[in-house]
């Protein structure tokens, strides 16, 4: 039975562009060896994002993998606790935690706290252990703003509506409180005790010696995504004994490997940004599939750069995940009996500067499929090709020859 590599270029979808001609940042990069996998392949879209969950990667590449977001979704701030090795007890529910900026007069000013720097991110969230600690709440450093927060037992619920702090900007804090999500005594609870502990930590926060003068000061945390451990069907177990591996640099990704109990490949030099080493996740991955069934290559920076919305850098960070990612890979399995995907997790128009839900396009060649007539690949050609609207576990099921 034959192999198979998805890659995966976070956010690269975007749409029709002006500036470009009327061409998507896809259509309009130089990229040879995606287009190689249309051309010898069949083309098609994948729903990723369904209604009614957050518009985040995790649900998006959960949907790849055909983990079925929607029945199993554990929440950011679990995913992210796996991938930093927290072990959670089953009453435990982990939230991930912000620190962020808001104004003196209530406005989210800034998700990331200026991109807080590391080390005054990790002592801030120690004295908020220290000083606010308890049977009840753990706070555990992460990296930079992304930090965590546990509430301890049965009288907390995940039931809890919130609003994601990156999409939040502008917008006062009377309009972005936290509400139950159902009318359980443990939601009302968790309401109360999280804005009883976002006032007391905001006056502890706005003494702290370490934000003074600072322009964009760690003024309040900002609990979200929150969820109880995770309980993922292993990844062998869901694809009859077949076994995967990820690579990725981010965090949340390589949480969802190891929720899924695929081999999590770590890769020195991965950055998530365009300075990633794009050669040792090509090497990392060709040497994955010796051993492997399955390989997840995840890249990061196209996504980053779309979130910035510099149309200069997407393209150069997608022509650099063609020529450095795609096309080595691809050189390197030439005689091997592999299928190979490419698809995003989501589109990131440049123009939004978001995630939003729209199918993403999808190309694959290899022993699954057949071929098709669109010889390049892009969201404008992918719905037409043969493999037609996919959803669900679809692309994992057709490239494990389990359809
Ligand atoms: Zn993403």
């Amino acid at each position: 039975m034959a192999k198979s590599l998805i890659f995966l270029a976070d956010g690269m979808a975007d749409h029709n562009l002006d500036q470009l001609g009327g061409k998507t940042p896809l259509e309009a990069a130089s990229t040879p060896a995606m287009d190689s996998i249309a051309a010898n392949g069949c083309c098609g879209t994948f729903l990723t994002l369904p209604e009614g969950l957050p518009t985040s990667s995790d649900v998006a590449n959960m949907s790849v993998l055909g983990f079925y977001p929607e029945k199993n979704y554990p929440g950011r701030g679990p995913i992210e606790a796996v991938s930093q090795g927290v072990e959670l007890a089953p009453d435990d529910v982990a939230w991930r935690c912000n620190l962020v900026t808001i104004s003196p007069d209530g406005i989210m000013e800034d998700y990331s706290a200026g991109h807080i720097d590391n080390e005054v991110s990790r002592q801030l969230i120690d004295d908020l252990q220290q000083e606010f600690g308890c049977s009840a709440l753990t706070f555990i450093n992460g990296v930079s703003y992304r930090n965590l927060l546990v509430l301890h037992g049965k009288e907390f619920s995940d039931k809890v509506n919130y609003h994601k702090p990156d999409s939040s900007h502008g917008s006062h804090i009377s309009d972005l409180q936290w509400t139950p999500a159902d009318d359980s005594h443990e939601a009302a609870f968790t309401v109360k005790f999280l804005n009883d502990l976002f006032k007391r930590t905001a006056e502890f926060l706005a003494k702290h010696p370490l934000n003074k003068g600072k322009s964009s000061p760690a003024s309040h945390i900002w609990p979200w995504s929150p969820g109880h451990k995770p309980a993922l069907t292993p990844f062998s177990e869901r694809y009859s004994g077949k076994t995967g591996a990820i690579i990725s640099a981010v965090d949340v990704i390589k949480g969802l490997g190891k929720c899924a109990e695929m081999d999590v490949i770590e890769v020195p030099g991965a950055t998530g940004y365009i300075d990633t080493n794009y050669a040792g996740k090509a090497e990392a991955a060709i040497k994955a599939l010796q051993k492997h069934d399955f390989i997840y290559l995840h890249v990061e920076a196209i996504d980053e750069c779309s979130h910035e919305g510099n149309l200069e850098l997407k393209l150069k960070a997608i022509e650099d995940f063609d020529a450095k990612i795609v096309a080595p890979v691809l050189a390197a399995c030439k005689d091997m009996d592999i299928n190979f995907a490419v698809m995003p997790d989501h589109p990131v128009p440049i123009e939004l500067r978001k995630h939003t839900r729209t199918p993403v396009p999808v190309a694959i060649m290899g022993p699954a499929v057949g071929t098709d007539e669109i010889k390049t690949y892009s969201e404008n050609l992918a719905p037409q090709g043969t493999l037609g609207f996919m959803k669900g576990d679809e692309i994992m099921k057709l490239l494990m020859g389990l359809k």
